[in-house]
């Protein structure tokens, strides 16, 4: 690891007055950054450590929205998201993540910004345009059985790891940054996330000077609620695929639905074009493959991943049919289905 400098901040007024040099980096719980650094991936001569931040360390609501602060625990975050119905899959997905032990450390703003789990990208003997520009990309012709379906591009198939940051995004949530001016911004989460196109090394729209201080979840129903994650094996082990839902039925018609997909993606997938043919429709096996077929017609496999489309479109439709018989049984539910 190389030698860095280091510095603290307690209040969110303190980033006003931090003065740090290009490519100083800051360090939540430390769970992937540290790992990064023991690599050589991540070379960052100064660190700000955020573990004292005293103002974003707890959750608020109000009659329109929770408020996650940035330093909140992933425990934490799970505990809290189990008690409310609304917030049903975040609990799921969080608690499908790492450990117990990793999540007691890793930190709302951390998960968010988790760095891939490509293999080439941790290999620094392997070309990676993610971490080097330019060098080239190892994934698209070696081992890629991890790598992603949708969203790709010539120069990086990367999927960004995080289970939270998918259940957020079916939740609508935003992503609120603060600048060391002072200015604050309120992102959705959809739009935080960068494709890779030609700049793989450029994975969201966060400034420079800027820190996440809070996500913030708007207060909606979304009925039935699931998260299912399909994996190597139950525990310690990220998404191949995983489908994180919520519906509200009337009669048999889709009156809401809440969608996103992990593991397939080079971001968290906002699956649009299902959601589209979904909504308003008719739940039957016919409109479930309309509706996977629109968000898989620009999928892409690249020889070891060719198994995910079919795994991805076996996933949601098994999910939606879970939710299907949960609502047509039990009306006005509103909360998580659990697989037994
Ligand atoms: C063995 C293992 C298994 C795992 N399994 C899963 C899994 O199944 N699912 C899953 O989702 N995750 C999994 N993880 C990843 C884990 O969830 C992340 O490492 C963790 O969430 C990162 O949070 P952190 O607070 O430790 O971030 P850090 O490591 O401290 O930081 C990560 C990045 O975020 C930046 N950062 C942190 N906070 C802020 C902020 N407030 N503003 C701006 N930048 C910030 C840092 O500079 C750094 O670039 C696993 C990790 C390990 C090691
Ligand atoms: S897929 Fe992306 S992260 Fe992996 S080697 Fe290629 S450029 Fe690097």
């Amino acid at each position: 690891m190389n030698p860095f400098s280091l510095q603290h901040i307690k209040h969110t007024q303190d980033i006003n007055g931090l003065s740090t040099e290009d490519g100083a980096k800051y360090i939540a719980g430390g769970t992937n950054l540290i790992d990064l650094m023991k690599l050589q991936v991540e070379t960052p001569s100064q660190l700000v450590n955020l573990s004292q931040w005293e103002d974003e360390q707890s959750i608020t609501e109000n009659d329109d929205y929770f408020r996650i602060g940035a330093m909140v625990t992933n425990t934490a975050l799970a505990n809290y998201a189990y008690h409310q119905p609304s917030l049903s899959l975040l609990s799921q997905a969080l608690l499908s993540g790492a450990t117990v032990q990793l999540r007691n450390r890793a930190t709302t703003g951390g998960n968010l910004l988790q760095r891939t789990r490509c293999y080439y990208f941790y290999d620094t003997t392997k070309a990676c345009n993610k971490r080097q520009p330019g060098s080239g990309c190892a994934a698209l012709t070696s081992m890629n059985r991890i790598h992603a379906i949708l969203g790709t591009s010539d120069d990086c198939i990367a999927t960004h790891p995080s289970d939270m940051a998918v259940a957020m995004m079916a939740l609508d949530a935003q992503v609120s940054l603060t600048s060391k001016t002072g200015e604050v911004r309120n992102i959705p989460l959809r739009d935080f996330y960068c494709v890779p196109s030609t700049t793989p090394h450029i994975e969201n729209v966060l400034k420079d000077d800027e820190v996440i201080t809070a996500v913030i979840i708007p207060k909606q129903r979304h009925g039935t609620q699931y998260y299912r994650k399909v994996r190597d094996r139950s525990s310690y082990a990220f998404a191949l695929v995983s489908v994180g839902a919520g519906l509200v039925l009337k009669n048999d018609t889709i009156e809401k639905l809440t969608l996103s997909f992990g593991g397939v993606g080079t971001k968290p997938w906002y699956p649009a074009s299902a959601i589209r043919v979904l909504t308003g429709a008719t739940f039957s096996e016919e409109v479930l493959d309309l509706a996977i077929d629109a968000e898989l017609a620009d999928a892409k496999v690249y020889g070891s991943n060719n198994f995910k489309p079919d795994l991805l479109r076996n996933t949601f439709k098994s999910v939606m049919h879970s939710l299907y018989e949960h609502q047509r049984e039990n009306g006005d539910h509103e909360g998580a289905l659990y697989e037994n």
